[in-house]
């Protein structure tokens, strides 16, 4: 039996020790500037997966997604009350939106009083044209939280 794990795969599940790693900081804004992200990542620019989610909001609004469950991300917004929350399917995510502009920003999961976000990169200056199509829609509702709550990353500022 092959027990190696795919590398790609291994980057998630992998804790780094050295909590003095150098963090990357990625900036994102809405197209109006309104809803604003700062994502601190273990990974450089490079090494960081974006994956372009192929369920039909996602497809929609053109998402190419990134988090890092070793980052963090703080979320403000100048008008809190144009944040738009949106919720479908298992109906256990919020996907944010911007109410003036109406970009998609990321989609975040609210569990035991904390909250975990995968953040849109196309927000931010990275390059997302290799971003890798990924389909999550078979996973149970259950395992899907658990899922996203070991991936997302941690959200240590949000407004809404
Ligand atoms: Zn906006």
């Amino acid at each position: 039996m092959n027990t190696q794990v795919d590398p790609r795969h291994m980057r998630y599940i992998w804790k780094p020790m050295d909590t003095n790693q150098k963090l990357t900081t990625i900036d994102g804004a809405c197209h109006c500037g309104n809803i604003v992200y700062e994502f601190k990542t273990v990974f450089t620019p490079d090494s960081l997966i974006i994956r372009n989610c192929q369920c039909s909001f996602c497809k929609a609004h053109g998402g190419a997604t990134a988090r890092d469950p070793n980052g963090t991300v703080a979320i403000t917004a100048r008008d809190p009350d144009l944040v738009r929350l949106y919720r479908f399917g298992t109906k256990t995510t919020d996907f944010v939106l911007c109410g003036r502009c109406g970009v998609y920003v990321g989609a975040i999961l609210s569990h035991g009083g904390k909250k975990y976000a995968t953040l849109n990169m196309q927000l931010s200056s990275l390059d997302t044209s290799q971003a890798e199509p990924v389909v999550y829609e078979d996973e149970p509702a259950e395992d899907r939280v658990a899922h996203r709550m070991d991936l997302f990353t941690p959200v240590i500022e949000c407004p809404f």
